[in-house]
């Protein structure tokens, strides 16, 4: 459907033409202004969709440039604007019209605002740029044979730029929708590209109004044509490297081409271009520092997450394994004593089986705090275990520091009160004072052995175990 509805424009453009000949022609102006404007309205309809929703409107608002562009170029050939205002605003809008381009392709995803501001200050900065640029020889046309030829080639270079930095992201990226975005904005820059190049140096210049026009309909109609149809998903899946480093140099884009059009303008605007160079450095180090911080924050996030039990919110059995790695080694240096309790929820078998899996999920959770509340003295540390085991590292402690706090957890787990009811606990305590050779194991499973204990003599209790202290006569070590 999409497809007959472009033929139709192109036919009616092509009979306007036929029948309206020569230059200035003010009905193929219309279809000019028509084209890019149909294309915008196609991205609106593709941004109300929810997915890359500023990309959309970014592209739409390029073809609103556009076609305000063309716009007061009708305004001028139809000899109702100012002859010296006109055609310039004409220019600022064509060149405008590559910045919000630029700005997408620049974009990473889930910026946060702030550095997307910064991004959008550089792109207007760099609108800034072309414009004066462009602006600088347009003024010269008539006086300098090489004016119209450099604007030319400044817009080879826009146009270059847009659909190289597209066609790369279309091929580098991950995600799905933003790799429909980029393929669309790929093909599209490229068509742009080539009917501009052939506009630009082969076609006659003043004269809208051939048939050439038709051409310039054609990247416009097949923008609106893809961003309308439903996203093809291709099985091509680019290398994940390459889609990073894309990804994470897809900013360059703005402050290199911040630096390229300063050098430019560097012999007629030098204020400007040296303010193209301040705003590029320090864009570019500004949006990196808080890149920077956001990626610390978000690793100091995982750490935590990375230690943590999901459902308890205690320690889990990584960070446990880890701390008493920890303690054991500084028990061995400083001759401390080290206690481990190893805590066990009394039939809990059946309480899952009386009240349901996520009661018994509440009741872990009852239990984890109950317990953590308890476990206040700084370098003690509690964690989950296993299913429904807790253990607790106690450091520096005495055997009596070590028994004395399994029986304050076992007394504040007997006095939770729970939806269901009561519950308790059973413990086994081991505890090792330092000049001892035995592993971390040993002391593992004297707690073991004691929580087994416990549960034989009847449950909701501690039993104590003292790790076997073997003295070696240090002579005998090799
Ligand atoms: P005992 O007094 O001898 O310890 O009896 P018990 O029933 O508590 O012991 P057992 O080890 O046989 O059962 C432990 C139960 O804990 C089995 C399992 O369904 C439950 N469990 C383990 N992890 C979870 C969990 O994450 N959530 C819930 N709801 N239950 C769990
Ligand atoms: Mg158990
Ligand atoms: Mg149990």
């Amino acid at each position: 459907m999409p497809l007959l509805l472009v033929l139709l424009f192109l036919v009616c453009h092509g009979l306007v033409l036929a029948l309206e000949p020569g230059p200035a022609g003010v009905g193929s102006f219309v279809f000019l202004v028509a084209a890019p404007l149909l294309a915008g309205a196609a991205c609106l309809w593709r941004a109300r969709r929810g997915r890359a929703v500023l990309d959309w409107y970014a592209i739409a608002l390029s073809m609103l440039l556009w076609a305000g562009g063309m716009a007061f170029n009708l305004v001028d050939a139809l000899g109702a604007g100012r002859a010296d205002l006109t055609p310039r605003i004409s220019l600022l809008l064509y060149v405008l019209y590559a910045v919000p381009l630029v700005f997408i392709l620049a974009r990473a995803r889930h910026e946060r605002p702030s550095i997307s501001l910064i991004d959008a200050a550089m792109a207007a900065l760099l609108g800034v740029l072309f414009f004066v640029h462009t602006a600088h020889f347009a003024a010269r046309i008539d006086v300098d044979d090489s004016a119209m030829s450099n604007m030319r080639y400044m817009f080879d270079i826009q146009n270059l730029c847009i659909a190289v930095f597209a066609l790369v992201r279309w091929l580098a990226t991950d995600t799905v929708q933003r790799r429909g975005l980029f393929r669309v904005l790929a093909l599209y820059a490229m068509a742009y590209l080539l009917v501009a190049g052939y506009i630009n140096h082969f076609a006659s210049q003043e004269s809208f109004g051939a048939y050439s026009d038709l051409l310039i309909d054609l990247p416009f109609l097949l923008l609106a044509v893809l961003a309308l149809r439903q996203t093809a998903h291709s099985s091509f899946v680019p290398s994940p490297r390459l889609s990073r480093m894309v990804q994470a140099g897809g900013p360059m884009i703005l402050p290199l081409l911040l630096l390229v059009v300063g050098t430019l303008v560097v012999d007629h605007a030098r204020p400007l271009a040296v303010t193209g160079f301040v705003v590029a450095t320090l864009g570019f180090g500004l949006r990196s520092t808080l890149l920077q911080v956001a990626l610390l924050e978000r690793q100091a996030a995982l750490d935590q997450l990375a230690r943590k039990d999901a459902l308890t919110g205690v320690a889990n059995r990584r960070q446990f394994d880890t701390v008493l790695q920890a303690e054991w080694n500084r028990m061995r240096r400083s001759g401390a004593g080290l206690g481990l309790l190893l805590v066990d929820i009394d039939h809990f078998k059946a309480f899952n089986d009386a009240h349901g899996h996520p009661a018994g999920d509440r009741c872990l959770q009852a239990v984890a705090a109950g317990l953590q509340a308890n476990v206040r003295r700084a370098g003690d540390c509690l964690a989950r275990y296993g299913g429904e085991e807790f253990a607790v590292v106690v450091p520096d402690a005495t055997l009596e520091d070590t028994v004395s706090l399994a029986e304050t957890l076992r007394r504040a787990v007997e006095t939770l009160v729970l939806p269901e009811g009561t519950i308790t606990i059973s413990i086994g305590a081991s505890f090792l004072q330092c000049s001892a050779l035995l592993d971390i194991d040993t002391l593992l499973a004297e707690a073991d052995t004691a929580l087994y204990a416990a549960k034989h003599a009847g449950r909701n209790r501690v039993a104590v175990r003292v790790a076997q202290v073997v003295h070696v006569d240090a002579s005998a070590l090799p």
